[in-house]
């Protein structure tokens, strides 16, 4: 496609010392677009976060953020360039409340502009507005996974990044979760890059999707396409 990527990737590689875990990774991610990596247990789908969220050195490849290169460039830096990366696993603050988990997500932005942006971001998610003073360890699984969803968002990020947002999540709340991420695309006009193994949930969502294997990307095109392909099916959709 021909239209502008704000994230492009061509050729990234990247590992864990001499162990190589992405072999020359290539995708696009379109401005205001939902792309889904999809992949199995191993393939590669953290270690693509972590470089692409400068929390994993890049040993090769290019990658453009609005034009602009960010291999090895410092996560926070990437935070203030409008990069948020929602990480496995959701790594809130336990013992702190929802509503400091949120502040800190805004930890690189002005702290008036933050408040206010509390109560716009709390819209999407209504049972954590409820339970804004509660110390989010003792939230479920789905609503911490609302929680750094949100957090991400108080970086006011023009792309967000999630690993495996279903992850650890009950079947009602992914869907709900997966619907709040389309909306908020639609309504803030974020770009969203969300690696899933969930890919049936993924694709629902996404407007293109690539599926790794082994640090290599072996398929890509539309969701449509791909919901439809028997290869996706048989591999990550119990088909
Ligand atoms: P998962 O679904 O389990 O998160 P994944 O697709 O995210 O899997 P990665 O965690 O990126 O996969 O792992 C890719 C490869 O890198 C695997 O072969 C894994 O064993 C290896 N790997 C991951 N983390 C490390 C590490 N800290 N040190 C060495 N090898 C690692």
């Amino acid at each position: 496609s021909t239209a502008a990527a704000l994230l492009s990737v061509d050729g990234l590689t990247a590992g864990y010392g001499k162990i190589r875990a992405l072999h020359g990774v290539s995708l696009r991610v379109p401005q205001a677009s939902i792309v889904c990596v999809l992949g199995a247990n191993g393939a590669g789908k953290t270690t693509l976060m972590r470089a692409l969220s400068g929390l994993l050195p890049v040993s090769g490849g290019q990658l453009l953020f609005d034009g602009q290169s960010i291999a090895n460039v410092p996560a926070e830096a990437l935070v203030r360039r409008g990069i948020a990366h929602v990480p496995q696993g959701r790594m809130v603050f336990a013992q702190l409340s929802v509503r400091d988990n949120l502040v800190l997500g805004g930890y690189t932005r002005p702290a008036a502009e933050v408040r206010g942006d509390i109560d716009r971001v709390l819209e999407y998610f209504p049972r954590l507005k409820e339970r804004i003073a509660s110390r989010a360890g003792t939230l479920s699984g789905g609503e911490q996974q609302m929680l750094a969803i949100a957090r991400g968002l108080l970086a006011k990020p023009r792309l967000l990044m999630l690993d495996e947002p279903s992850m650890g999540v009950a079947p009602i709340l992914k869907d709900a979760i997966f619907e709040t991420l389309r909306a908020i695309r639609d309504r803030e006009k974020l770009t969203l890059l969300i690696v899933e193994q969930d890919a049936d949930i993924a694709l629902d969502i996404a407007d293109e999707g690539y599926v790794i294997e082994t640090g290599r990307v072996v398929m890509q095109g539309p969701a449509a396409e791909l919901v439809g392909n028997e290869d996706i099916r048989r591999a990550y959709l119990g088909g």
